[in-house]
């Protein structure tokens, strides 16, 4: 009886054991050591290789199994170390391969060997895949997050960490990079076998490697240990690096300085990939994109070179926060995501503190508490229970709600005893894996204060609170708060609460007034002073969470000068999101911009901006001329005295103002005599780049497609197709986006489907057409008759812009609309890693601008009637 139950027990695990994994790997084995052999060939689609793991077998079982994708295993070997024998290879689906020799694998060392060959994709950036640029093909790899079983059989999940021995064969004389130096390249018939030296352990997310005749431009030793850092870019760009040259050393520095570490690895390699809109951190292997990396010189934009800079500065401080300790799992890709991102912006800050990087991040936040206004929004720490969740985990919420949280906490702790904290916790886990309890536990431990429940009520729960605050005076004088859910109209009320730090500030005191606010209300007291004559409840905007303030008490705190750019910046975004949720009249709002278009920080004046266009869908069609008569009389005396032309001696200040103003002024105002400038600017900027700004040029050819008929159109599209340049091509490209005529809109569109052009860059046409009131329906006509066409051209990969289609919709703001929306994805999402998620906050997106237009229209109208006409 007993051995009868036995035997039918493992019975069962045998049948059980033949199926294959559905989202994680069996824990019964794990990896000690991978040695990895490819031979890779640009100009070929298909590549060959070879693996070696030393495995420990902790339970017995009959089937191993390994993650991989799109590969054909053409034989394996599988037992112990010493004694490997043939292994069957089990078919697993889309995402595994299992190996077996027919008996249990005994518990302690085994080795497995295997050989397949796979495909090197042309189309998506991910696995291995290749680019196209001048005449010659380049290799490039992106595994995270799950697609290194693209390349080869591997435990491809964050808690595997092992060395990695990596070797190439590529044709003779090619240059091959991975994330170690190289130890020998040995001549082998047409190929060179290049061996690269064992890595410190890694995660298969973070392995990588490129192949192609690229330039190497030497950057010199940067760091406390002086690292060999170099940049890899395609033949030909090395003269147009001089400002990735420039900030990387500096930028090491700093974060060497702020984790008082060193760069934790042997060499530094930063490659820039033709056409990727993305970067990625691999230890010694960094990946750009090209256009963010090299800028030709005179084609430099302010932008540009910011971009870069907080791109590189993010990217390297994963070296630590990612790379050196690693999340044990994608729930806690935030970790990583959000801690780079933080300390990212904070060292680019740090390297250059006139650009303003702090009074950015009230615009970046306000962006993130909209984008968490959604009921359908992730979580910061969302549980992953499939592919899907694992590929929506790089998101918004991830990024930008991550980092919001993260300065919230180090403004309440303290900047001193938050670095004490991160130290501490580096020193922990160097070389491992931690969580986010772990990282909790080392604040609280280096503050002496409770930071996980604080911590875990933005962690778990989707949203942000809004604070309510009110001066009482009889008695000691006080500040009552109370918090409730921010709630957009349109989306479901849902009861939370937080545990939150609010610190304010208050008139008569230099320093802010804090309490951490633990239930629905709380005051802080002001011992020793007068009844504040005005206070700010949301001091330095550091707090992730809107201040509920009326449009009144806006203005009198605004004309009152009292609050700070970055506060300025914040009441801004905040009024918008009030309006949204129907505390604050649409109207009232508009009666302020003329107040914060006057704004001297062009922060401001760009956020105000913002609020116009976020209310644009709001406004009839019949008031759309008051509307635009509004918008040039707030920005128009700026933008016109501004111009088109830069004068020497702007600062950069000046020009991302005129930037800004003129855009605005043109764009979204319609100025006649700025679009008619803008049409013989463009002409002449076609003939000669030199005659226009770099950062004016979207703007400007924007406005100049919208007013100047076929004959700029045709010109633009020529010059797109014609040109080698892809940064070029991007330019053009957004200002085709910019067409408004019926015809034109429809022949720009074509461009999508256009077999001369990469739809990773035509791509952008669409957006701008979605974006825009007059065009937005022709975008979403054209998606929906071509949608088949369109997605089988675009890339499919984890940054695919497939499954954001549905929102090229969402700006038409219709229940109608809705309904088709839904009815024309709902399938087809559903067939998408990731894109059921993205189409469900596309929908309520759509409820949300429904519901609002329903609230506040009347109030719209009211406030442009009671206006002069255009
Ligand atoms: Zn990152």
């Amino acid at each position: 009886m007993v051995h009868a139950l036995g035997l039918l027990a493992i019975l069962g695990l045998l049948a059980e054991e033949a199926a294959p994994p559905t989202l994680r790997l069996p824990a019964g084995a794990r990896p000690m050591r991978q040695a990895v052999e490819l031979a890779v060939d640009p100009n070929l689609e298909v590549f060959s290789g070879s693996i070696e793991i030393d495995l420990e077998v902790r339970e017995p079982s009959r089937i191993l199994w390994l993650n991989a994708a799109g590969l054909r295993v053409t034989s394996a070997s599988l037992g112990p170390a010493g004694d490997l024998g043939p292994a069957e290879v089990v078919p697993g689906g889309d995402d595994f391969v299992g190996f077996s020799t027919g008996s249990p694998l005994a518990p302690g060392p085994a080795r497995l060997r295997a050989s397949f060959e796979g495909r090197v994709s042309r189309r998506d950036n991910e696995g291995i895949f290749a680019v196209e640029e001048g005449d010659a093909w380049y290799v490039f790899t992106q595994f995270e997050a799950i697609a290194a079983r693209r390349a080869f059989p591997c435990f491809d999940e964050p808690s595997y960490k092992i060395p990695w021995e990596v070797t190439l064969r590529v044709p003779h004389g090619t240059v091959a990079l991975s994330n170690s130096p190289v130890v020998t390249t040995r001549a082998d018939g047409e190929r060179d076998a290049v061996r690269f030296a064992p890595t410190p352990p890694l995660p298969s997310y973070l392995v990588a490697f490129a192949v192609g005749p690229f330039e190497l431009v030497d950057v010199g030793p940067s760091g406390r240990n002086r690292t060999p850092t170099r940049l890899a870019v395609p033949r030909g760009r090395g003269a147009d690096t001089a400002w990735a040259r420039e900030s990387t050393p500096p930028i090491l520095a700093l974060l060497e300085d702020y984790f008082d570490r060193p760069y934790p690895y042997e060499k530094l390699d930063q490659v820039a990939i033709p056409g990727a809109g993305f970067a990625m951190e691999h230890p010694g292997l960094v990946t750009y994109g090209l256009t963010s990396m090299v800028q030709r010189p005179g084609e430099e934009t302010i932008a540009s070179r910011r971009d870069w800079a907080g791109t590189c500065a993010h990217e390297l401080a994963h070296q630590w926060f990612g790379n050196l300790v690693t999340m044990a799992w994608w729930d806690d890709t935030w970790l990583s995501e959000s801690f780079a991102s933080w300390l990212g912006d904070k060292v680019t800050d740090r390297f250059r503190p006139g650009w303003g990087v702090a009074t950015d991040r009230a615009a970046d936040r306000s962006r993130a508490l909209a984008n968490d206004s959604v009921a359908t929004a992730r979580r910061i720490r969302q549980p992953i229970a499939s592919k899907d969740d694992i590929v929506n985990a790089f998101d918004d919420v991830t990024y930008e709600k991550g980092q919001a949280v993260l300065e919230m906490l180090e403004a309440w702790l303290g900047e001193d005893a938050f670095r004490r904290g991160v130290r501490a916790y580096l020193d922990r886990h160097a070389g491992g894996h931690a969580t986010a309890a772990d990282f909790t536990a080392a604040l609280s431990a280096a503050t002496g204060r409770e930071v996980t429940s604080v911590l875990g009520t933005f962690l778990d729960q989707t949203g942000a609170p809004v604070i309510a605050a009110e001066v009482r005076c009889d008695g000691v004088p006080r500040l009552l708060l109370s918090q409730r859910p921010y709630r957009a109209l349109g989306s479901p009320a849902e009861p939370k609460a937080w545990k939150l730090p609010v610190c304010a500030r208050v008139s008569g005191r230099e320093a802010p007034v804090c309490t951490v606010l633990t239930g629905e209300t709380g005051e802080i007291r002001l011992e020793g002073g007068p009844c504040p004559s005005w206070f700010y409840a949301n001091s330095g905007a550091a707090g992730y969470f809107r201040p509920v303030q009326s449009a009144a008490e806006s203005r009198r705190l605004l004309e009152g000068s009292h609050l700070t750019a970055v506060e300025r910046v914040a009441v801004a975004g905040d009024l918008g999101a009030l309006v949204a949720s129907g505390d604050v009249a649409a109207g009232d709002v508009l009666g302020l911009v003329p107040l914060l278009a006057r704004d001297p920080d062009r922060h401001v004046v760009a956020a105000t901006a913002g609020i116009l266009r976020d209310l644009d869908p709001l406004v009839p069609d019949a008031l759309a001329p008051r509307f635009r008569h509004l918008v040039r009389e707030a920005f128009g005396e700026r933008a016109l005295s501004l111009g088109w032309t830069a004068r020497p001696g702007d600062g950069e200040d000046v020009r991302l103002l005129r930037r800004s103003v003129v855009g605005v002024t043109a764009g979204l105002g319609r100025d006649p005599d700025l679009a008619r400038e803008a049409v013989a600017r463009a002409g002449r900027w076609l003939d000669d780049p030199s005659t226009l700004d770099p950062d004016l040029v979207p703007a400007a050819l924007a406005a100049a497609a919208g007013a100047g008929g076929r004959p700029l159109f045709e010109r633009l599209k020529a010059e797109a197709l014609k040109t080698d340049d892809r940064e070029q091509r991007e330019r053009l490209l957004w200002g085709l986006g910019g067409v408004r005529d019926p015809d034109l809109v429809r022949d720009a569109l074509a461009l999508l489907l256009d077999d001369r052009l990469d739809p990773r860059e035509s791509i952008v046409v669409l957006w701008a057409l979605a974006y825009e009131r007059d065009t937005r329906r022709l975008a979403f006509e054209f998606l929906k008759a071509n949608y088949e066409a369109l997605v089988a051209r675009l890339p499919h990969d984890e940054m695919s812009p497939v499954p954001y289609l549905p929102y090229v919709g969402v700006g038409l703001c219709a229940a109608d609309t809705r309904r088709e929306i839904e009815g024309f994805f709902a399938k087809r999402a559903a067939t998408i890693t990731g894109g059921p998620r993205i189409l469900a906050q596309a929908l309520e997106r759509v409820d949300q601008c429904v519901a609002l237009r329903q609230a506040q229209r009347a109030s719209v109208s009211a406030h442009l009637e009671s206006r002069p006409g255009s």
